[in-house]
């Protein structure tokens, strides 16, 4: 048992287990009105421990969300929360979720466990070196019985999430790619859940989702008699245009009017109590268990979404509150988000009139439980933590190529480095690959790229380049796994587009600002290894380079030309600040970058440093000649000065693809 475990008590009021909507309405007051705040959230005072109230049949709801592969516990601030009123918790880890997960259901006839979505994706290295596979076994061993697909539940491709994750089919390779040996030595078997949406559809299908919409689960009166639970399930919106979850043949639709529809098929079906599942989320103040000022696209959801539904479970945001919000009606139902990266469980319990199966709304309680490591670890979820710390330690030190000489970051005067060179190589290799079953969701052909540029230091957002590639002499410069895989991505897919040489040639000259000061900015673009270009460094920012001093393949640039060009996703999307490079036509996904990258250096074998005579910068002796200078960015640190996941420093540090109000945005 651990501290605040426990909603805080309310005196059984037994005199009066029935409240009239007049009277129930008149407890909430102005407090509804106004969001009601406060520790935990009980729908009115009569919302009593679940445990007791025989009249009424107990469902309990149990979910976490955005956990991201977080098998162990996240590092740096990500540790502590707080909440209950200013208490602060150490939290984290499957291993002692599971432990509070086995507490929090015992006696509990009706429980079920579920997640908004964001499971999986790549952020921890043991989970993510093993395509994400270690995650759905701990969720399998968790007991998770259905999950909604987050934006990053399609970091890959949707014949990924569904003949992957779920039916364990194979590809490309076994034991390389996918399908490892999980920790009892069997076969990867895929999840023992399913992942629902009811709003990603294939772009110009909208009337079919990729995915289940909803799920309806059933729980039995004390007479026997089955009761209904619909749960419907929204993904973040935008996600196919997310640079991660980057699916040229995906679309969603809007939130509201896409739960509006379901809440009224499933009550078409006779389902009694419904809830909402969402991948989109809010922020409301600091404290895990309660709820101020929110705001957000879910907050937004809240106030309109169906009457129907009882409770709105929300993630993607990261933050942690947890209130009561009053429907369209005026009730309350729960609206709740719990954190992420296994830091806390939320519990909503229902109460089921026997009768209707409708939820007795004014006896709805919902408690965000901190996922304390105070608590004696679950051995079989230990078992299977271990189990994949130890596969990853072994896989971050297998060989998989060779490089005869260092890739460093050191940029020349015009830009270039060994490092740039190499992932602009890469891109082009990743960007003129043949289609892969995995990728199902483009929407147009998939034509070989012709060239690619790589931002190695954007004005805005991050460089796809993590960190040298240094030879190591004592082991013949082996490049291990880990160290490919540190070296280049940060979770997003190399894309393929037609654009003009126009657009080449500006996205070129936008390499170079002017800064408020006067000062001339330099943003290289690294160009894959059949590309030559000169840039006039006496002439001013945003006319440096003339067309017929760019070569490819030989060939000078023609501006009226097509060219099949290969980026970053994140590229395409102007999240690093080259806008003529977001009009990108007939974009065609490719796999993703950490994958891609070790792909590339086993596929090559041996990686070559190559003279940096890529990038020529004339005129640099001539009095007034400037190159520009290229600010070294710190990397995105947390307060605590550790420092940020890559793919979450990407998606905090990008421009946004579209304006966007101020205001606070989702982390990933
Ligand atoms: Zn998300």
């Amino acid at each position: 048992m651990t501290r605040n475990s426990h909603p805080t008590t309310h005196r059984p009021d037994r005199s009066s287990p029935h409240l009239g909507r007049r009277g129930f309405l008149t407890a909430l007051g102005t407090a509804a009105a106004t969001f009601a705040t406060g520790v935990p959230a009980h729908a009115t005072e009569h919302a009593r421990d679940a445990a007791s109230a025989a009249e009424y049949v107990d469902v309990q709801l149990l979910s976490i969300t955005d956990l991201h592969g977080y098998l162990q516990a996240a590092p740096g601030p990500h540790a502590t929360i707080s909440g209950n009123g200013g208490l602060t918790y150490t939290v984290g880890g499957v291993a002692p979720m599971a432990a509070h997960l086995a507490r929090l259901r015992a006696g509990r006839a009706n429980s079920f466990f579920f997640t908004p979505g964001d499971a999986f994706s790549g952020w921890e290295f043991d989970a993510a070196a093993f395509a994400d596979e270690p995650t759905i076994e701990a969720l399998n061993r968790m007991g998770l019985d259905f999950a909604t697909a987050g934006n990053h539940e399609f970091d890959k491709s949707p014949a990924f999430l569904r003949r992957h994750m779920e039916q364990a089919v194979t590809f490309p390779v076994e034991g390389r790619d996918t399908t490892f040996a999980d920790s009892s030595g069997a076969r990867f078997q895929g999840a023992r859940f399913r992942f629902h949406s009811a709003n990603v559809v294939r772009a110009g299908d909208p009337g079919r989702t990729v995915l289940p919409a909803y799920n309806i689960e059933t729980v039995r009166t004390a007479a026997g008699q089955e009761l209904r639970i619909g749960f419907i399930h929204l993904t973040a919106l935008g996600t196919e245009s997310f640079p991660g979850s980057y699916q040229p043949g995906l679309a969603t639709l809007a939130e509201t009017a896409t739960a509006d529809r379901y809440a009224a098929e499933l009550k078409a079906r006779g389902v009694g109590a419904i809830i909402l599942s969402m991948h989109d989320g809010a922020v409301a103040g600091a404290d895990f268990n309660s709820g101020t000022d929110p705001s957000g696209p879910a907050l937004d959801l809240a106030l309109r979404v169906s009457p129907d539904i009882d409770a709105i479970v929300t993630g993607h945001w990261h933050t942690r509150f947890n209130m009561m919000l009053p429907d369209p009606d005026g009730v309350p139902r729960p609206f709740v988000e719990a954190g992420c990266y296994g830091q806390l469980i939320n519990e909503i319990n229902l109460r089921l009139d026997p009768a209707t199966g409708k939820v007795v709304r004014e006896l709805t309680v919902s408690t965000n439980h901190p996922n304390t490591r105070d608590v004696a670890p679950d051995p079989a979820l230990k078992e299977v933590v271990d189990y994949w710390a130890g596969q990853a330690a072994a896989r971050d030190a297998t060989r998989i190529g060779t490089q005869s000489g260092s890739f460093l970051r050191t940029r020349n005067a015009a830009g270039e480095s060994t490092m740039g060179d190499l992932a602009a190589d890469w891109a082009l290799w990743a960007g003129s690959r043949p289609s892969d079953p995995e990728n199902d969701a483009n929407a147009h052909p998939n034509v070989p790229a012709q060239l690619a540029l790589v931002a190695t230091a954007p004005r805005v957002g991050v460089t796809v380049i993590a960190g040298d590639l240094v030879r190591d002499a004592e082991s013949g410069g082996a490049v291990t796994f880990g160290r490919a895989w540190r070296a280049v991505g940060f979770g997003d897919p190399i894309v393929s587009a037609t654009v003009t040489g126009q657009q080449i040639h500006d996205a070129l000259e936008q390499q170079w600002t002017t800064a408020a000061g006067g000062e001339l900015l330099f943003a290289p673009l690294a160009v894959s290894g059949n590309v030559r270009y000169t840039f006039d460094a006496l002439r001013p920012a945003g006319d440096r380079v003339d067309p017929a001093e760019v070569f490819i393949d030989g060939v000078a640039l023609d501006p009226a030309r097509s060219y099949r060009l290969a980026c970053p996703s994140y590229t395409f999307l102007a999240n690093d600040g080259y806008a003529a490079l977001s009009e990108g036509r007939s974009p065609y996904r490719h796999q993703r970058d950490f994958e891609s990258f070790v792909a590339y250096v086993r596929e090559s074998g041996t990686l070559t440093p190559a003279p940096l005579n890529r990038v020529t910068a004339a005129h640099t002796t001539r009095r007034g000649a400037d190159t520009g200078a290229t600010p070294d960015r710190a990397p995105l640190l947390h307060p605590d000065g550790t420092p940020m996941a890559r793919p979450e420093a990407a998606a905090l540090a990008a421009a946004p693809a579209h304006p966007t109000p101020d205001g606070p945005r989702p982390p990933c």
